[in-house]
């Protein structure tokens, strides 16, 4: 059979997409995404100085020293020294937290939050981090001190365990006190996704919404947990502002993660990851600290935490683009999934441009390697162009053009239009105030 030629070009679709966020929109957004890549080495490089002005300073050495006079026992002395060291680095680092999470945040419109609900949140984040972290901390310094010079492989099969429980009661214990999580409304669009979640074998009670709107105003929705605490969820943000049709779209999507089986594809992924990178420091640091420098014994002693952060931070720097590449592996068979499962090309174009309020839409290939965790953009819109075209052609979907319909612009672009535009005249005092 002699292929006939696609409905419409893929390409001009895409770009069609594209352009309805206007030049503004699109600097914005370029300027937010792109100022990440910055703040990203910016953390790192003040990780490390932070980790290594604790060390040099001698502040781990000094509260190890304290606290082995006073609590004796080791996985206390541990449990102390992570704390403080902890406590002290989310200290130094506020002011760089305050900037990136609040006051950048606001100048991109991106927060709906005040200074005290966010202070709030970031006291609590931190609190629960600074305990779970120092609990971690402890349990793998037991571990380095009994195994010694094999430390590095039974600590990352630990480590695993523990993300693994962690990620299991998250869901149930940490999400629902920063946001409310309720059953999804009854409705048609409920129904079809309860249709599209059970055809393809989710159970049905596994869809929430949650009040996202409380933090910001942009869309998202994600699956967590693990095992018996699996579940999806839609932010309250996505179902105000997207068509049902792009609802239906990132439903497919998240679908997608959860039928895949993403969340334990990546622990295994990750699992190698951290393996690397404990064995990395496991030899590093013997190489830093020999000859008891900074006063530090061994590598089972808590005073060389802040050396070990510092070997961790440096080595980030190589394998974070490996570790945004596992995840925008997973992201790309999610899109995927989602457009065959929800069958809404325009939908997920759509749901990709509005993501696009604070994700560049066109990077250089080489930037969408190097900095992407999910398709930009361009190419969740292409792919859904490229699907639609040749669904058409197959006579598996009613013909009708590429591109967004007649008129159609993402709402944050037509809100700020309105935000900026000069004052409408004053309604005249007789006009009845319905
Ligand atoms: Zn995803």
């Amino acid at each position: 059979m002699a292929a006939t030629p696609l409905p419409f070009n893929p390409e001009l679709a895409t770009h069609a997409w594209l352009a309805t966020m206007g030049e503004e929109a699109t600097a914005r957004s370029n300027a937010y995404f792109e100022g990440g890549y910055l703040i990203d080495f910016a953390g790192t490089a003040l990780s490390i100085l932070v980790a290594g002005l604790i060390l040099v300073l001698g502040w781990a050495r000094g509260v190890r020293t304290w606290l082995e006079k006073t609590v004796k026992w080791f996985p206390l002395v541990a449990l102390g020294v992570a704390f403080v060291v902890n406590l002290l680095s989310t200290i130094i680092t506020f002011p760089f937290t305050y900037y990136v999470g609040f006051v950048r945040e606001h100048r991109y419109d991106l927060s709906t939050q005040t200074f005290a609900e966010w202070f709030g949140e970031q006291a609590m984040g931190a609190g629960i981090g600074l305990v779970v972290g120092s609990i971690f901390l402890a349990i793998l310094y037991v571990i380095i001190r009994a195994a010694k010079n094999t430390w590095w492989i039974w600590g990352s099969l630990v480590t695993i365990a523990f993300v693994a429980v962690f990620s299991m009661v998250a869901p149930v214990f940490i999400s629902p006190l920063f946001n409310t999580y309720t059953p999804m409304e009854q409705g048609e669009l409920r129904d079809s996704i309860l249709a599209m979640a059970q055809a393809n074998g989710v159970p049905a009670d596994n869809v929430y919404v949650y009040d996202r709107s409380r933090q910001t105003n942009s869309i998202s929705a994600n699956v967590s947990g693990m095992f018996g605490t699996t579940r999806i969820s839609l932010a309250d943000t996505l179902l105000e502002r997207a068509s049902p049709e792009a609802t239906r779209a990132v439903m497919g999507h998240e679908i997608g993660h959860y039928v895949l089986g993403h969340t334990y594809s990546i622990m295994v992924m990750m699992t190698g990851m951290i393996v690397i990178m404990f064995a990395i420091v496991h030899f590093g640091f013997r190489a830093l600290a020999k000859n008891e420098r900074w006063g530090i014994r061994d590598i089972a002693d808590p005073a060389g935490l802040p050396l070990i952060m510092v070997i961790i931070a440096v080595v980030g720097l190589f394998t974070a683009p490996i570790q945004r590449n596992i995840i925008y592996f997973h992201e790309q068979q999610a899109d995927m999934f989602g457009l065959n499962a929800a069958r809404e090309p325009d939908g997920f174009a759509e749901a990709a441009v509005l993501l696009s309020e604070y994700r560049k839409m066109e990077p250089s290939a080489l930037e969408e390697w190097f900095f992407y965790d999910h398709p930009s953009g361009w190419n969740r819109v292409h792919n859904s162009m490229v699907w639609k075209a040749h669904e058409i052609q197959a006579g598996r979907l009613p013909p009708s053009p590429g591109g967004p319909p007649e008129g159609w612009r993402p709402d944050f672009v037509v809100a700020r239009e309105a935000a900026s535009a000069p004052p409408a005249a004053e309604p005249s005092p007789a006009a009845p105030s319905d």
